[in-house]
């Protein structure tokens, strides 16, 4: 496995599979480098966490960073490139800057960013994190740029980063393919995430009802007479039903101990993101 910090060693490999990541990695990053594995010829892993994408009172110091623990599982893998690039390497507009990273990063003006597709960002986690979205784009390019991959992963986990991802490609005429995959779930259904490390044990117990919720809103909206007769779970939205099972559905989370942003469909899917404790967690499921 060759590890690479700075873009200039990046060898150019013809059929090469890219995953894009902010580390500390669990069984869902490396189900996104299996399926790679499967189309491509090589693959190469990146971990970044990004300044770009944190809002200033985000976890961006505090973002869990495991590089030991993280190397081991790509080389088990059976990763061939494992890119870790410094701030610089990405962001050499912000070379000669003295402050910290992510004040210089956030309040830098030369920085030309990717904006993301209005349309698709002005909702869900858009709303709540904003310039969230152009920070992912920006560096989704940039990365794309220096490793130029044939295809690259993303996870479903953040499904609207993905439309966000395949509209920019999309839109840019990027030579990527987009390739999505599932996402996985420990053995309780709580979507893996790097964030889950940040739980306590008691908010461990807790954190599955998300995913109970989104399993039984979108039974209640599929067992729903109006959605039966219509038919038509691409209208679903509109039926009355759906907003008292999303209601209830909140009510409870809160009851639970939950902060609920949202609770929403789109895209003929179901969307949650709440807040156990310090920790924000999200989750979808297709209706
Ligand atoms: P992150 O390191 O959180 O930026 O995630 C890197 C990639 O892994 C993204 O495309 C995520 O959607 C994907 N990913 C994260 N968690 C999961 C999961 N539980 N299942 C599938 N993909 C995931």
């Amino acid at each position: 496995m060759q590890i690479i910090r700075s873009k200039s060693e990046m060898p150019r490999i013809p059929k090469l599979g890219f995953v894009p990541t902010m580390g500390a990695l669990h069984a869902g990053h490396i189900s996104l480098v299996e399926k790679a594995k499967q189309d491509c010829d090589q693959i190469c892993v990146s971990i970044f966490v990004n300044p770009l994408q944190f809002g200033p009172n985000e976890d961006f110091s505090k973002y869990p960073r495991t590089i030991d623990a993280d190397l081991e599982l790509l080389e088990k893998a059976g990763v061939d490139i494992v890119y870790l690039p410094e701030v610089t390497d990405i962001y050499p507009e912000t070379r000669n800057s003295s402050s910290s990273v992510a004040t210089r990063i956030s309040t830098e003006t030369e920085l030309e960013k990717i904006h993301a597709n209005p349309e698709l960002a002005n909702k869900l986690c858009g709303l709540n994190r904003p310039g969230h979205f152009d920070g992912v784009c920006t560096v989704v390019k940039r990365l794309f740029d220096i490793v130029q991959p044939q295809r690259a992963y993303f996870g479903e986990k953040d499904y609207q980063q993905l439309m966000i991802i395949r509209e920019m490609v999309n839109r840019l005429k990027i030579p990527v393919e987009i390739i999505s995959c599932p996402i996985l779930r420990e053995a309780d259904g709580l979507a893996m995430s790097s964030r889950n490390r940040y739980l306590s044990a008691e908010e461990r117990r807790i954190a599955v009802q998300l995913y109970q919720e989104l399993l039984k809103v979108k039974s209640e909206i599929l067992h729903s007479p109006t959605t039966a007769q219509k038919r038509d779970i691409s209208h679903v939205s509109a039926i009355a039903s759906e907003g008292e099972a999303i209601h209830q559905s909140i009510a409870r989370l809160e009851k639970a101990g939950f902060k609920v942003d949202y609770l929403e469909t789109h895209w003929n899917r179901i969307f949650i993101a709440a807040k156990l404790g310090n920790t924000r967690l999200i989750d979808n499921l297709a209706l």
